[in-house]
């Protein structure tokens, strides 16, 4: 249920509300917006709360939330949600843009690499140090000495920082070097590991599974919230389809799709999302053309040599002419994009 408050409601009354929707079994999420505050309130329904509710004086109206996933849902907030961290925004009409390598390999390459993608344009550097694979034999990753030069490379040019993390163990540690954790395609629904980075301060780029529905999507969205985490980014990157041309299949209904049902900004991982660096830029374009708050992608020094995902990789000066074709469409709807 939503609790709206009347307008004017002091803290004071808020928390008074809060007190007894939590005496009612229930969990209380404070949700302050320009307007008005309102809680939503979750837990199993039972009969009268809404009543009860309705009938305390500071008390606008109590609304049922139709959604399954409920603090995620644009019933219960209207404002978008923006997510600041460092130079990168990421909604409410910023694009932001998170490029970089898919693993991190060297101190040299990351250098390099981060230097590039901020001179192009790039608010914040990705890079994997802990990495999914689908083989054991691959590249694993740099652990945390990737984490480490991750860090040095955030010193050296100011780029926000965003690194997955795999398993709950490793979130504080992550979280030391990072300012955004990502939580990989095939972790969307480790649900231990949604609530540990929900207990963590930083921003979360949570990536849609290859095969989870939009419900599944908010759904997992929702245990980052509920544990109180209220900024997450939502990642399209691809489904699984019959189809093969591609690596996986990006839909970008997704875009729209989300941007009705839910507050929480998407950004779009075209480099994932088709698997073939001379696909990507016609992607990205369209991706802002659907009105996404955000790009997530591969960029290499020199994608020939890249431990992992080299064929989807941009090379530096591919990215900065697709982020200058990139600020046109934005521009065209009245989109800020750095
Ligand atoms: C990545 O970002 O390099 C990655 C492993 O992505 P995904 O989880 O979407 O496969
Ligand atoms: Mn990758």
């Amino acid at each position: 249920m939503i609790v709206v408050m009347k307008p004017g409601s002091t803290e004071q009354m808020v928390q008074r509300i809060a007190r007894r929707i939590e005496e009612m079994g229930l969990k209380a999420h404070v949700i302050v917006g320009t307007e008005r505050t309102v809680i939503a309130a979750i837990g199993e329904k039972r009969n009268g709360e809404q009543q009860t509710l309705e009938s305390f004086d500071e008390v606008e109206k109590v609304v049922r939330i139709l959604a399954p996933y409920k603090i995620a849902s644009s019933e219960t907030k209207r404002e978008p949600t923006v997510v600041r961290v460092r130079d990168l925004v990421v909604g409410g009409g910023d694009v932001g843009i998170i490029a970089g390598p898919c693993s991190v390999e060297s101190e040299e390459q990351i250098m390099l690499a981060a230097a590039q993608v901020k001179q192009a344009g790039a608010r914040a550097l990705r890079g994997g140090a802990f990495k999914p694979r689908t083989s054991p034999y691959s590249f694993q990753g740099m652990k945390e000495e990737g984490l480490k030069l991750l860090a040095a490379a955030r010193e050296a040019t100011g780029l926000a920082v965003v690194t997955e993390v795999m398993t709950p163990e490793h979130v504080g540690m992550v979280g030391r070097y990072a300012d955004v954790l990502q939580i990989g395609a095939r972790n969307m629904q480790n649900y231990h590991l949604l609530q540990a980075v929900g207990e963590s301060d930083k921003p979360v780029l949570l990536k849609r599974g290859p095969s989870a529905t939009m419900d599944e999507f908010l759904l997992a969205a929702e245990y980052i919230l509920d544990q109180g985490n209220k900024q997450v980014i939502l990642c399209e990157r691809g489904i699984r389809t019959f189809e093969t041309h591609t690596r996986f299949t990006l839909p970008l209904a997704t875009v729209p799709y989300l941007a009705e049902r839910t507050h929480l900004p998407i950004v779009v991982d075209p480099s994932h999302g088709t698997g073939i660096a001379s696909l990507v830029p016609a992607m990205c374009r369209a991706a802002i053309a659907a009105g996404c708050d955000g790009l997530i992608l591969e960029v290499h020094p020199d994608p020939s040599k890249a431990l992992s995902d080299g064929a989807q990789s941009l090379t530096p000066s591919a990215f900065a002419a697709t982020l200058t074709e990139c600020r046109k469409v934005a521009a065209a709807l009245d989109r800020r994009l750095p």
